[in-house]
């Protein structure tokens, strides 16, 4: 097996611990694959850091192309997967779901959800359908990712489908369930 000798770190190692290198006398590149690596990396740690506007814009443009394919589809959905497995996600959900500190506002929430767990016939402010009791959920109206507040005034009842389908918009309720009952 031929080998070669890292010009980086000095160890001898098979060729094909080298890339291919057309352009150069051997054919690889003079470091090996982990070196080159490195490299390649600590450059563009560099350049961002430096805040190369082109750069940047470039790497963004890259990486939208890459994420629309179906490899970078797929790294994308496992991402998130473990993203919301970490404790700051689970934060990040708990805070929008957080009763507030003010008691009155609290008062009004839990009234509320109890009022849509228990009322006679109750509607979907998204789809209008009339919602059987265990589907029934409290969601935001306007979504607290888009700056819509944990407040009683922002909460509307919607059935189990729109709350995981609807975009998120502020929706404009139907008249007569301006209350969202
Ligand atoms: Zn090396
Ligand atoms: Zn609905």
């Amino acid at each position: 097996m031929r080998k070669r000798k890292c010009t980086a770190c000095g160890a001898v190692k098979a060729l094909g611990e080298f890339y291919i290198h057309r352009r150069s006398p051997g054919g690889h590149h003079a470091a090996c694959k982990v070196c080159h690596r490195a490299d390649v990396n600590a450059r563009r740690r560099r350049r961002l850091a430096e805040d190369e506007a082109d750069f940047r814009a470039r790497q963004r443009a890259a990486c939208r192309r890459y994420a629309k394919t179906a490899k970078g589809r797929a790294a994308g959905a496992a991402a998130a997967r473990r993203y919301r497995r970490t404790a700051k996600a689970r934060a990040r959900r708990a805070a929008r779901t957080r009763l507030p500190a003010d008691a009155e506002a609290r008062r009004r929430i839990l009234e509320y959800c109890e009022a849509v767990r228990t009322a006679k016939k109750i509607h979907c402010a998204f789809c209008g359908r009339r919602i059987p009791k265990p589907d029934r959920r409290v969601a935001h109206l306007v979504p607290v990712s888009r700056g819509g507040a944990h407040t009683r005034e922002n909460l509307v009842v919607a059935c189990a489908r729109c709350t995981v389908s609807r975009a998120p918009r502020p929706v404009r309720l139907p008249a007569g369930m301006e209350d969202g009952i």
